[in-house]
């Protein structure tokens, strides 16, 4: 592939690898992003129906937080770390280089088109590598802008754009990569963890999953159905670390579901789908699979569909059992099954049997029940009272764990996920050790 083997020439030129580029570059991303971003916000518009205010949300605002954070660390983190020196060493000095990988490619989903393609990016850049960024074509106004962006910033033996489908993503993985950065679905995570083994390349896949909701009975009820509705409702559902279901406690169910339809309401307005600020659903084929999730358990709330504008009301579905195809695959969309419990280690039961989630949430004011839960259950992150809220953060990695994803990244996670650490020990020619050799006497020998 041509780009490549520029990208792969320009890499070894060394020229990625000084701090001055790695800061000129992150600059020029943030400028490129301000100069386009009525056109990313447009963009958004034209591909999901994003309002302004969630696009700047969730997808521009946090961008320029993680460039700012970085640039702010980045020569703190570039700089190699001396390690403590073992008694069977004596004499020589350990140091962990951080060294780029070199060539990366970057693969991104539809859901949030535009963050999930420039984060990554972020972390390529601070990294010291060159990238290949392909963007999701379910999303095509965005993808457009993604080009616009890192073509106006940089030399595409550099940073490059590839636009296309399936078949250019397989084309791409293909090709012998120095790392793979992929976001996106189980299934294609397989595929790009297969593709990857044939060469051995080093990947980050950042998948999805069930994330389960905990509502216990001593939750702060009111604030937990708020906080719930935002995490479920934002983006329509399509959001990796939505809550995918809720777990509530048989004693708080009825007040949690009243307080629940209030927040929706709140939120999103008696009709939703007279919202123009109402997220839709990305395409035909997600809104058929959605829609047939209707008919399972009772309907609660919502169940209002339009098929024209591709759109879901916020919907909420009692009387769900683990049998039902709601319950059988990552749900993706407006629509929340409510699951009630007695106890607590019937529900921890319930979750481990499933592949570990990507996140979970609990509401609860009690440390036990807090503790009991992290403890018990393995996912790749969460909140503690809120939903969704931990992946904003530079200091908390965020990633998946088993088929939720494999590493992770944000703020200096980022900069190390991008960087081979490279362990360097500098032996003394002071003096020799022969203990290690055969046939000689111990004790210290001088040069
Ligand atoms: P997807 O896996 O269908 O597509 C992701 C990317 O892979 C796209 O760029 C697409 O072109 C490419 N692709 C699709 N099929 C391919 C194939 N057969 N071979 C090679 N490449 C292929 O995912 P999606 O539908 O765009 O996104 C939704 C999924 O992503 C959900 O499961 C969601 O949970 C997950 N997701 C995870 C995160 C995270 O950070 N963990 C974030 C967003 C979305």
């Amino acid at each position: 592939m041509h780009i490549y083997n520029q990208q792969k020439s320009y890499y070894k030129s060394g020229q990625t690898r000084p701090l001055q580029h790695r800061l000129a570059a992150l600059n020029y991303l943030k400028d490129s992003i301000k100069r386009h971003e009525p056109e990313v916000i447009m963009a958004l518009h034209q591909d999901l129906n994003k309002s302004e205010f969630e696009s700047y949300m969730t997808e521009i605002g946090i961008l320029y937080s993680e460039i700012d954070y970085t640039i702010k660390h980045l020569k703190k983190w570039m700089i190699p770390k001396k390690v403590k020196t073992a008694l069977t060493h004596v004499g020589t000095k350990g140091k962990i280089y951080p060294d780029p990988y070199g060539v990366t490619l970057i693969i991104a989903p539809w859901n949030y088109p535009f963050q999930l393609a420039m984060a990554p990016l972020i972390g390529a850049i601070a990294g010291g590598n060159t990238a290949i960024v392909k963007p999701s074509e379910l999303t095509p106004h965005t993808a457009e802008v993604i080009e616009k962006i890192i073509t106006d910033a940089f030399i595409p033996e550099f940073i490059a754009v590839k636009q296309g489908g399936v078949d250019v993503s397989q084309q791409l993985l293909d090709t012998p990569f120095d790392y793979i950065f992929f976001t996106g679905s189980v299934n294609v995570g397989k595929i790009v963890m297969e593709k990857a083994s044939k060469h051995l390349t080093p990947h980050t896949l950042e998948l999805g999953g069930k994330s389960p909701g905990i509502v216990h009975e001593d939750a702060s009820l009111k604030l937990a159905a708020k906080r719930i509705a935002w995490g479920k409702f934002i983006n329509a559902g399509q959001t990796c670390v939505a809550p995918d279901y809720v777990y509530v406690h048989q004693d708080v169910k009825d007040d949690f579901l009243t307080y629940l339809t209030d927040a929706i309401e709140e939120l999103y307005s008696h009709q939703p789908l007279e919202n123009p600020d109402y997220t839709h659903i990305v395409s035909d084929k997600h809104f058929d699979r959605l829609t047939h999730f209707l008919d399972d358990g009772t309907l609660f709330y919502g169940g209002d569909t339009n098929k024209e504008t591709r759109t879901i009301a916020p919907t909420v579905l009692t009387d769900i059992t683990w049998d039902m195809p709601v319950m059988a695959e990552e749900i993706f969309g407006p629509i929340l099954p409510v699951l009630t419990y007695e106890s607590l280690d019937f529900i921890i039961d319930d979750i481990t049997k499933q592949p570990k989630p990507l996140a979970l949430y609990l509401f609860t004011e009690t440390a036990y029940t807090r503790e009991k839960v992290i403890a018990e259950i393995p996912f790749g992150g969460g909140c503690i009272n809120d939903t969704i809220y931990h992946l904003a953060t530079p200091h908390l990695p965020f990633g998946g764990v088993g088929q939720s994803g494999t590493g992770n990244y944000h703020g200096k996670f980022s900069f190390d996920t991008f960087t081979h650490h490279k362990s360097i020990l500098k032996q003394t020619t002071m003096f020799d050790v022969p203990l290690r050799y055969p046939n000689q006497k111990a004790g210290l020998k001088w040069v």
